[in-house]
């Protein structure tokens, strides 16, 4: 079991974050002002599925804890913690879009629970629903079964119907701060008895970008011997020390064009991710700036500040991001980058290209709709994934290879500042075909690493030069679908 799954909150005392929802959940259950229906909102990693589970939990428990918590002991907790507990049923919306589907969820809706007081039943991405799926989930919520209880969950709450919004009761959730994540990494360590740096805690709550499943996934990847040392994941994770942050703003303001080349170098030597740099370069400043606001340096960190910016928000579009950050930073320190300007230009350009990518997808929508007809869903899903793969022509030498991939993992982990390549990799999953290598990275954290141009082109050679075979290098992420449980095998 991972750590992830070690570790996630199981009553109301081990969620982190969401003191309102808690503070407000338990209060209604402790007042016995439970409802049929719950609506829970926020972005991903937030927490909603693991609060429903909580609350499916508690609907349930035979023997609740003197803090109102589910006792973990009872035959229905100790069910629900082995999977196999029945009268849950967690649906996930965005694969089970259909009306059928919720029919038959309906259907079954009516039948008495088997071993509990309440059917519970956990619709997560709510809003994917069509329709028609929407309008029997209506019915339902209209005339619900007494021994039934809905949890719906939603990154977007504004596609959901307002007839469905106003039968349930709507809980806010909350981004999870920094703090939080680094308090329960603190409490994994402990319970783990992993040796933490505390620097090291925090670093990690930054680069998961509140996200607490990638915070522990990381956490677990680099505890490496019960130990997780902040040199440890600073080399490994291609990140460079303070130190040379410091000295390379330092030369960017002082307009040391030699010192920057030379830095550049070493970047490039390093083989820097360029993303992470600049978001680290980012957090640096902006303690700077804090620190020095009424001193004359101020204005020459706002500049740097502002156009490590601007390069960031370009990142996406370029074909070598290293290159165009040497060109940027050099631009920098001969007075010919003017951020606002540069900025507003790149938000422009970035609004035009959405707006062209907006109205390529309505223009296939539309095509689709024509030759399709009605069951729209499926072929839209299959159509993006056929669209990722690019058209160039692969040609299979006759000297290839099957590909090994403990094999590639163990010939890039020899290489210098690759270690972390061979980390992620092995902390993934792979599906490959005659064409394709589909990695699928288990965080986003690790996503974001593999899915560069500059480390795409290093997998393929690398697997062109052991393997002798030229595959498309698709980098994927998406939730563990181990996490989900089959809901219609559960019917
Ligand atoms: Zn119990």
């Amino acid at each position: 079991m991972s750590l992830y799954q070690k570790y996630r909150p199981k009553d109301f005392d081990s969620l982190i974050g969401q003191e309102f929802v808690k503070i407000s959940l338990q209060n209604a259950l402790i007042q016995d002002k439970t409802v049929w229906a719950y609506l829970f909102y926020w972005s991903r990693g937030t927490g909603k599925t693991s609060v429903a589970r909580i609350l499916a939990r508690w609907f349930n428990c035979l023997n609740l804890t003197k803090e109102w918590n589910p006792c973990h002991k009872c035959d229905n907790c100790e069910s629900f913690n082995d999977g196999e507990f029945i009268d849950v049923v967690e649906i996930d919306a965005a694969s089970n879009t259909g009306v059928d589907n919720i029919r038959e969820l309906i259907e079954r809706a009516q039948f008495q629970p088997n071993q509990a007081k309440y059917k519970v039943y956990i619709i997560d991405e709510v809003h994917m629903l069509s329709k028609w799926a929407f309008n029997a989930l209506l019915k339902i919520l209209e005339e619900p079964p007494s021994h039934v209880k809905f949890i719906l969950a939603t990154t977007e709450i504004h596609k959901i119907p307002e007839t469905i919004i106003s039968r349930t009761q709507r809980y806010d959730f909350k981004k999870i701060t920094e703090d939080d994540i680094s308090e329960r990494l603190r409490h994994i360590s402990k319970s783990e008895d992993i040796i933490a740096d505390e620097a090291a805690l925090s670093l990690i709550s930054r680069l998961s970008k509140w996200w607490l499943r990638d915070a522990i996934s990381l956490f677990e990847q680099y505890s490496i011997w019960w130990y997780l040392k902040l040199e440890y994941l600073k080399h490994n994770l291609q990140l460079v020390w303070d130190e040379f942050l410091v000295e390379f703003s330092e030369n960017i303001i002082n307009k040391d064009k030699d010192r920057v080349i030379k830095n550049l170098e070493f970047l490039k030597w390093k083989w820097i991710d360029v993303k992470i740099f600049i978001e680290e370069m980012v957090f640096y400043l902006r303690n700077k700036l804090i620190a020095n606001f009424w001193k004359s340096e101020f204005s020459s960190y706002i500049e740097i500040f502002e156009a490590l910016q601007d390069i960031y928000s370009k990142l996406r579009f370029v074909p070598d991001t290293f290159s165009s950050l040497e060109i940027w930073i050099l631009k920098i320190i001969s007075g010919r980058f003017l951020p606002s300007q540069e900025w507003q230009k790149g938000q422009e350009w970035k609004k035009n290209q959405e707006w062209q990518k907006q109205e390529q997808k309505t223009l296939k929508k539309e095509e689709k709709k024509e030759n399709v007809g009605n069951d729209g869903n499926h072929s839209e899903i299959k159509s993006e994934k056929e669209e990722k793969i690019p058209k160039s022509e692969i040609k299979k030498s006759e000297n290839s290879k099957p590909l090994n991939i403990a094999e590639l993992i163990e010939k890039i982990k020899k290489e210098p500042w690759k270690w972390f390549v061979a980390m992620t990799l092995k902390a993934s999953k792979f599906d490959i075909d005659e064409k394709n290598c589909i990695i699928h990275t288990s965080t986003k954290f690790n996503y974001d690493k593999l899915n560069t141009p500059e480390l795409r082109h290093y997998l393929n050679s690398k697997i062109e030069e052991l393997f002798w075979q030229n595959l498309n290098i698709l980098i994927e992420f998406g939730e563990d679908s181990n996490l989900i449980w089959e809901a219609l095998d559960v019917f």
